[in-house]
This record gives C-alpha cells, structure tokens and sequence, in this order.
C-alpha cells in the first residue's frame, strides 16, 4: 500500500507542482494519476522513489514512511518504467533488464537467467536477448521496459506514461497484455498517464489531479464516468460518459435471454426451425456463432455466404456495452451471445437491454450516495 499524506512540492523556483496530495494506491491494484499536462503526474510518482523529496508531507510504503528508507533499498522495492522505454542503447536486451539486480550485487549469470525469463513473461522470446534496444520496435523497447522493472521482483512498480509512445493499435495490445500481465504478478502499481482512456481501461482505481497537483477525485473507473466530481472532471473525463460507463456495467441474472434458432453450416434448410421474422443464428461445426442469417437467403443448405456479419457478437460475461453493441449492430435487431466455450448461447433484444441498464441504475444510485458520505 503506498499512502500519501499531505504532500506538497514546490520547486526551487517557486513552481507548485503539488499540492496537498492524499491518496492510498492498495496493495495489488493499479492506481492511475490521469490529468491535463503541467498538472503534477510525473512529480507525485517520482516523490514515491524519492528522485524529488517532496516540500512537505509523508508518503509511506506498506506504512513506512519514504524518508527513512535507504535509497538503494527503496529502488529494490520499486520498479519503475519510464515513457519511451528509458534502456540503455549500447547494451543489449538481457542486460538492460539485469542491470540493476547487477548494480545490486547479483550475480551475472543469475542475473541474466532471471532477465531471460522476465522477457519471456513480457512476450519476447530468446531471440531478443542478445538484440541492441536500436533493432526494436517501439513497443518491444516498453515491453523490455517492464521486464527491466520487474527485475528485482519489487512489490510496487512506477510507471510514467508507459504506452504513450507507441501507436494506438500496439498500445492497445500492450494495455491488453499488461492487464493479463499484471493477473500474474499482482504488483502495487502507480501508473501515470494523460490519456483518460487508458486510465478507464487498465486503473482500479483513478485519480485525476488537476493544475498545482491538487486532487479533483479519486474513484472507480465506472464511478468517474457516472459520478463525476464536478464540471472540471466531467470534461476531462469527456462526452459520451453514459455509453461509456456501460463498459464496466454487466447484465443482472434477470436479463432474458432468447432461443432463437441456430442454422448449422451445411444444414439443409427444410430443416430448419421458423426464427421470429426469419432471421436465425449461423454457427459453425463447434456451433460457435457466425452471425445473423435470413431465411430468404438461405437456399437449400446452410452456406458461409449468407452469413451477414454486420452485427457484433458478445461474450454471455462481456459488460452491457458489448451486448448493446451487437444489438445495435444486428440486422435483427437483437444481439448475439456467446458463451464462455464460444458457443451459440442465445440473443438478446435491445428494449431488455435497456431494461438491464436501468435496473442497474436504479441498483447504484443509493451506494454512490454512501461512498460519497465515507469520502466526506
Ligand atoms: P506532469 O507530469 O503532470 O505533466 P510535472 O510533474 O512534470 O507534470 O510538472 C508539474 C509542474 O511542475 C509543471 O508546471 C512543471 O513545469 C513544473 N516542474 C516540473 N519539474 C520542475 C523543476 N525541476 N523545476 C521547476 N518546475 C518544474
Ligand atoms: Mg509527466
């Protein structure tokens, strides 16, 4: 748990970077300090490792406090991952990531046994250990990034902007990745980003600073879409806060789920079940689904090629998001659900849907009162 007590930093040259910062990151979570540039991210996270002692107040690792904890011990404990990687250029992979439990007094070779089995955790395989950080690619370099953090297996890890510097569709992979990552190794983990989005996929919980390092809230992602503290939150959090806040929502036990009729590939359509307004559900020899497909279209069997594709298919514990979204994007107008194996489960019809989320809102209305009462 690493706990912030009243910090405050200014600068030598007058600058309020912080101001009065409380805030507990738990054990085992990511805490996400999201906010507009300028606003104290990199300050707080660095006044954790101690590369800037904070002006005044107390920061405390599983209640001891940073002040009195050796530096090099401190580093131990505290990976840290820097935006744009940070590794050093003239040595190679397996050595940027051994290099502090080197520096640290390990051994080489114990040292590089460990460092060869942290690439392979991040998804590099042999190949890149002996490789200069020069010949990767921008996300290879953060994941050796993460693999050099976790090298001396610290309980806590820092991470600025972590994914900032690679392009949407790796920095979707990597978030993706790390959130697996992270199942596994559970880390206490600080993460600063600008990207209200990446703080809403990978934080447990967010806090979201505003200019001078002063706290504007710290809650759940879902609670941030739905409760924003105030105007400055709610605009940085952004439009569509409603549809979004459906993504960390799931359907209750009460959502009716359809049996419409499955049309296996190759089946003869004589066959065939009626579905309600002739469209039935393609699936495939494991009867995972394919999409919808119309009676009409079907002539004597079951081909590939009939098969629309236009609506979205959600898996039976995707939030309401997903199963609005391939309703949405139904030709039926009902969305596809599938079970946990992939297979064909059943669909689901928009007006339910809705009637989901209201039940779901009407669930929360009063616990968002409650938390509100113990913050205060
Ligand atoms: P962020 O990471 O949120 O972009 P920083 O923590 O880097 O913000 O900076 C917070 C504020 O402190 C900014 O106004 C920045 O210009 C200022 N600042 C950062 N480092 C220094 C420094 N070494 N000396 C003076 N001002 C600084
Ligand atoms: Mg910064």
């Amino acid at each position: 748990m690493i706990v912030f007590d009243h910090v405050s930093k200014t600068y030598p040259d007058g600058t309020m970077a912080v101001e009065d910062l409380s805030f507990t990151a738990p054990n085992g979570k990511i805490t996400v300090l999201v906010g507009p540039s300028g606003c104290g991210k990199t300050t707080s996270m660095r006044m954790i490792n101690r590369l800037i002692d904070p002006t005044s107040g107390t920061i405390t690792l599983d209640g001891q406090p940073t002040a009195g904890i050796d530096k090099v011990e401190l580093r131990r404990k505290i990976g840290y991952v820097i935006q744009n990687a940070g590794l050093f250029p003239h040595r190679t992979v397996v050595d940027n990531v051994a290099a502090l439990p080197r520096l640290l007094g390990e051994r080489k070779q114990d040292a590089r046994d460990r460092a060869r089995q942290l690439l392979n955790l991040v998804g590099l395989d042999e190949s890149f250990a002996r490789k200069y950080p020069w010949q990767l690619s921008g996300g290879q370099q953060q994941r050796v990034g993460v693999a050099r953090a976790l090298a001396t297996d610290p309980p806590f890890l820092l991470m600025d902007e972590p994914f900032s510097a690679v392009d949407p569709i790796v920095r979707a992979q990597l978030q993706d990745e790390f959130l697996k990552l992270q199942e596994t190794i559970g880390k206490t983990i600080v993460m600063v980003t600008h990207d209200i989005d990446e703080a809403l996929i990978l934080g447990d919980q967010i806090a979201v600073l505003r200019q001078g390092g002063r706290l504007a809230q710290i809650a759940s992602p879902e609670e941030l879409l739905r409760a924003p503290a105030d105007r400055f939150v709610a605009d940085f959090v952004g439009t569509s806060r409603g549809y979004r806040s459906l993504g960390f929502i799931h359907a209750d036990e009460q959502l009716t789920v359809r049996h419409t009729p499955a049309a296996p590939l190759g089946s003869s359509a004589a066959a065939l079940p009626p579905g309600s307004d002739g469209w039935l559900v393609a699936v495939d020899e494991q009867a995972r689904p394919l999409g919808w497909i119309h009676r009409e279209r079907i002539g004597e069997v079951v081909t590939a090629e009939a098969v629309d594709h236009a609506g979205s298919i959600a898996a039976e514990d995707a939030p309401l998001r997903d199963l609005l979204d391939a309703a949405l994007s139904s030709p039926s107008g009902d969305g596809i659900v599938a079970g946990a194996d992939g297979g064909y489960l059943g669909t689901v019809g928009t007006s339910d849907i809705v009637a989901a989320i209201q039940r779901s809102k009407r669930g929360r209305a009063r616990p968002a009162d409650e938390e509100a009462g113990d913050r205060a």
